[in-house]
């Protein structure tokens, strides 16, 4: 009997096990790449999540607000597809091209320009709140291991965060009135980035309220490199030319 054999059977066991005790606790992470989301949302809440029951005092809550669901910010990932790449951000004014460098990947707060290219329509929302009081979001930390920098701004082309790699920026926070606004997300390499975010409000009965600190994370596809560009584009041809040879027999 060979030494080995008895290895296989142990080692299946062992992975068996070490599924059985991991497998529960393991989060399902869902992947959002295209359509409405409200990715930075933040809920004013007068009850218990879990329980309905009042809250003494309120609390806010950080989350993704899709159309269809409300995720908790640590189980999506928000990816910023390939078409959401331009090769020139020369239309930008110089804060926001000092920041995303010559070419970059931006999620457009267009919603019609962000439909066409079929990326995540992303905007930042206040929900649930009494008044119209300012809710301010703030950047509290950018990952370490983040690729390149990563700017939010308006339509008007106003800065309101940004982080350089693993640094948050000199725009580290900004306020929303109303309930609803959507913004230009850009960022300045592919690969994955983290922030953590918070939201804070000063309530008229409460004083000042705010939410835990929620790490988002976005994944962003390189855009097709020239080389592959070419050997799509030879494929494309072997495929014309295999398609006029099977017309032709
Ligand atoms: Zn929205």
């Amino acid at each position: 009997m060979k030494p080995s054999q008895p290895i296989m059977p142990r080692f299946c066991l062992g992975l068996f096990f070490w599924a059985a005790i991991w497998a529960p606790t393991l989060e399902a992470v869902t992947t959002i790449s295209a359509g409405h989301a409200d990715i930075f949302e933040v809920e004013y809440l007068t009850t218990d999540e879990d329980t309905g029951q009042p809250l003494t005092t309120p609390v806010l809550h950080l989350g993704v607000h899709t159309d269809t669901n409300h995720y908790e910010p640590a189980d999506v990932l928000l990816e910023v597809k390939e078409t959401a790449f331009i090769p020139s951000t020369a239309s930008f004014p110089s804060p926001i091209t000092d920041l995303l460098g010559a070419s970059a990947w931006i999620l457009p707060a267009d919603l019609e320009e962000a439909a066409n290219l079929g990326v995540i329509e992303g905007g930042v929302a206040k929900a649930g709140f009494p008044n119209n009081n300012a809710v301010t979001f703030s950047l509290v930390g950018a990952g370490s291991d983040n690729p390149g920098n990563f700017v939010l701004f308006s339509a008007a082309n106003s800065i309101r965060l940004a982080a350089i790699g693993g640094a948050v920026g000199s725009n580290a926070s900004f306020s929303i009135v109303t309930g609803h606004i959507h913004y230009n997300w850009g960022f300045s390499a592919p690969g994955t980035y983290t922030f953590d975010l918070k939201a804070s409000y000063t309530d008229a009965d409460f004083g000042l309220l705010e939410s835990a600190t929620e790490t988002y994370t976005f994944n962003v596809i390189p855009e097709p490199s020239s080389g592959a560009l070419v050997l799509a584009g030879m494929a494309a041809l072997g495929a014309v030319r295999r398609k006029g040879r099977w017309h032709a027999v």
